[in-house]
């Protein structure tokens, strides 16, 4: 299955959009935003958001995308986010240009739009604590009670919201609520809060204000502020829809059309911030970016390409049901770009010493390799041979099973773009494991054929022991052990499920000389072994690698066999 081919089938959002510009809804006008909550990194989630408003914006002309920081909450929100967001929407490839707002620079307008509300008898200040507005906001099968608070008037409610804005009243003491109906079918209706008292400085209009709006009364404002037309969010929010135009239409203000989508879910991968904020304050990952991770910079710290997770987010598409997508597909679609765009280099992970005794002790030859036989313009570059080389331990078995065709005593295997070799001999240390192999090499199969047309069954990577570069590999596995994380026996978290062996770390690797000074976050395919990415941990002195996938590609493998059945 090709991944990278673009399915001309639009999904139902694409053609919403092209149905407005056909009929000229929004005058022609296409604007969507990004939207997100500076409270914690991006990760693949937002990615299908951002590829769906951005992309919608690149694929037709004249259309726009903001990028807004929601930043309506100031207790979770860091500056530190604000950057780290910004980082991650231009490396997937995206551009707001000046198109850059924050929520926060609308409160004014937003407690002017208040004012309003509460002038048109449609809001009103409530006393009841946040726990007596849980009460009396009954349940689904109970309609709720309305608020003894609810028949102020106007000049009232327009005085106490003004002194909820001086400070005059403690946190939690007091609400400002939009009047609509304590017995509507739908819970979001019931007088929902709009303002709630929090005295906390926030990351920009510092202590200007200790009343913040709520999300469901700030988001619809800020779409319609900033004149958006598709206001496009996640299936959690459709039945808060009806509130969104509630709130736009009651002020008579511009109106753009919110539109749900399902968000994307992984296996064996928890998507929620507050839960990926929990792994790294509790140290179970080294950080945001640690490379199991699926935010943004986990993923390209782990050797993601911008363009795999755009391809994988066309892939997925985007519908009105929510589901799982397999981790396999987004390591499909790592695989399928890399295979394309990365140098292919070898690297032993694991060294075992080989000892060529027929060749002499002084001479090195410079073999030419292959950069990338997906790209010839890519090139060849030489690789050092001579006496001893390493190999990988698992390409020798002293007693090889039926079907092990890589080396074994007495027998011939090809070294890649060197010579066959045949091992003659096997030394061991005392606890009888197999340290170092004697082999003779055949003069005549340089390049890696026999002129007598000989077959071997396998051929090895390798190194030459001397020219090569010791480092470290960090081998990834799965964050966590079940399809669900979340499934878990009652008591238990999410982090009962973390995988112990999802890291493993190789300090005695060697590698072919050419990756010198190779730069942080540059990839590469070891030959045989998978896709590998310089960690930024890397020196010049220290070269550390992530294992980003391996070549083996369990979702091809998927794919067929579907297709057989
Ligand atoms: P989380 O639940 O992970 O904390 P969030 O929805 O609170 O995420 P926001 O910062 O509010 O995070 O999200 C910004 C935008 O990204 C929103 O429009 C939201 O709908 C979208 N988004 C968040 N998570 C996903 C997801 N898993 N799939 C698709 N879109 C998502
Ligand atoms: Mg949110």
């Amino acid at each position: 299955m090709n991944t990278s081919d673009s399915t001309t089938r639009l999904d139902f959002i694409r053609a919403i959009v092209a149905e407005d510009l056909r009929t000229n809804k929004w005058d022609g006008r296409v604007v969507t935003r990004f939207p997100p909550e500076p409270n914690g990194y991006l990760h693949i989630g937002h990615a299908k958001a951002i590829c769906l408003n951005f992309g919608i914006a690149a694929e037709n002309a004249g259309a726009l995308c903001n990028l807004r920081f929601d930043d309506t909450n100031p207790i979770k929100e860091e500056a530190e986010y604000i950057e780290a967001i910004k980082q991650d929407v231009r490396w997937l490839g995206f551009d707001w240009k000046d198109r850059l707002f924050y929520a926060s620079d609308y409160f004014e307008q937003m407690y002017e739009y208040a004012v309003q509300l509460i002038k048109a008898g449609k809001a009103y200040v409530c006393d009841l604590t946040a726990e007596q507005i849980r009460e009396y906001r009954g349940t689904l099968t109970t309609p709720g009670k309305n608020s003894p608070y609810r028949s102020r008037s106007a000049e009232e409610n327009l005085d106490l919201f003004e002194r909820m804005r001086t400070g005059e009243f403690p946190n939690g003491s007091r609400t400002l609520r939009a009047k609509i109906d304590m017995s509507h079918p739908n819970l979001n209706m019931r007088d929902p809060v709009m303002y709630r008292i929090l005295h906390a400085t926030h990351p920009r209009t510092g202590d200007k204000w200790c009343i913040y709006p709520t999300y469901d009364w700030a988001h619809g404002l800020e779409d319609s502020v900033e004149r958006i037309t598709h206001s496009i969010c996640t299936l959690e929010f459709e039945n808060h829809r009806p509130l969104y135009d509630w709130f736009l239409d009651e002020l008579g203000i511009f109106h753009p059309q919110q539109i749900e989508f399902a968000r994307l879910n992984l296996t064996y991968t928890v998507m929620s911030k507050r839960k990926l904020l929990q792994l790294v304050q509790e140290t179970k990952v080294s950080g945001w970016d640690d490379p199991r991770m699926p935010s943004i910079c986990g993923l390209r710290r782990r050797g993601y390409s911008p363009a795999s997770i755009r391809n994988f987010c066309k892939h997925i598409s985007v519908n009105k049901f929510n589901s799982t997508v397999d981790i396999a597909l987004l390591e499909h679609c790592v695989r399928e770009d890399l295979n394309k765009t990365s140098p292919r280099v070898m690297a032993v992970l694991k060294p075992l010493k080989v000892i060529i005794d027929n060749y002499p002790a002084d001479q090195v030859e410079d073999l030419d390799a292959v950069n990338n036989p997906e790209d010839t313009s890519a090139g060849t570059r030489k690789v050092p041979f001579s006496k001893e080389l390493y190999i990988e331990q698992e390409d020798f078995m002293e007693n090889p099973p039926k079907k092990f065709y890589r080396l074994a005593p007495e027998r011939e295997v090809r070294l890649r773009y060197a010579y066959f070799i045949t091992c003659t001999d096997v030394v061991k240390n005392e606890t009888g494991q197999v340290v170092e192999l004697h082999c003779t090499y055949d003069p005549a199969t340089q390049g890696g054929d026999s002129p007598d047309g000989r077959k071997v069954k396998a051929t090895l990577h390798w190194v030459s022991a001397d020219h090569s570069l010791p480092a470290e590999v960090r081998l990834y596995d799965h964050l966590f052990t079940k399809e669900n994380p979340d499934d878990v026996p009652e008591g238990q978290d999410f982090k009962s499920n973390l995988n112990p062996n999802s890291l493993e770390v190789l300090t005695n690797c060697r590698l072919e000389p050419s990756l010198a000074g190779a730069a942080p976050l540059n990839r590469y395919q070891f030959e045989r072994l998978g896709y590998f990415c310089v960690d930024p941990d890397s020196s010049y002195d220290k070269l550390i690698f992530n294992r980003t996938v391996t070549l083996r590609d369990p979702w091809a493998k998927i794919q067929k066999k579907q297709k057989k059945e």
